[in-house]
């Protein structure tokens, strides 16, 4: 099955409000990854418009980034209801579509949002080892090269939006992690 009815075809998908798939541009060389939905991603139907996603934008607009720049996607496309914790099926089952979005848009550099989509990408994608790895105040702004689908990447694990509006303190980190991110950019490849 496709990667995209794959997910569609999950409890989640069929319960939400829209499908979140992303917002930016498609051939930008920063790609961030979120976690899921909020209440707001699943109205609107674009992720990272609420309270989190006004402070990714500021950071994006101190660091002279716009959304030309960057594209911005979630683990998961879809909000489980009533915010439950998503199953590991469904987990399974939407990875695939966010894998097919990372070979379609070949960013350079990949952003992980948070403790979960850092878990994520350290496990290169293996659900079962994303216990294992360190936590996001142990790896943000540091580059980890990994391996997703024969290909390698850069990773740059940043703090999740939401984790600033409860500490405030994180900000200066996140705009020196970011400008890390920008001068990977400039480095010449490293594949
Ligand atoms: N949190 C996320 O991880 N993603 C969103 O799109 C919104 C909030």
């Amino acid at each position: 099955m496709d990667p995209i009815t794959l997910a569609k075809e999950t409890e989640i998908c069929k319960s939400c409000t829209n499908i979140v798939i992303g917002k930016g541009n498609p051939n930008a060389d920063i790609l961030f990854v979120g976690e899921a939905p909020g209440k707001q991603e699943d109205l609107q139907g674009i992720p990272f418009v609420g309270k989190a996603g006004k402070n990714l934008d500021e950071l994006l607009e101190k660091a002279q980034l716009s959304l030309n720049d960057v594209y911005i996607a979630n683990i998961l496309k879809c909000r489980p209801p009533e915010n439950r914790n998503p199953t590991q099926e469904e987990i399974k089952a939407h990875t695939p579509w966010l894998l097919l979005q990372i070979e379609q848009i070949k960013p350079k550099v990949i952003c992980s949002l948070g403790n979960y989509a850092t878990k994520f990408f350290l496990s290169e994608a293996n659900l079962d080892l994303m216990p294992k790895q360190p936590g996001i105040t142990q790896v943000h702004g540091k580059v980890k090269l990994i391996t997703l689908q024969g290909k390698k990447i850069k990773l740059i694990p940043l703090f999740h939006p939401a984790a600033i509006i409860y500490n405030q303190s994180l900000i200066p980190l996140w705009q020196k992690d970011i400008q890390l991110v920008k001068s990977e950019l400039t480095q010449s490849s490293l594949f």
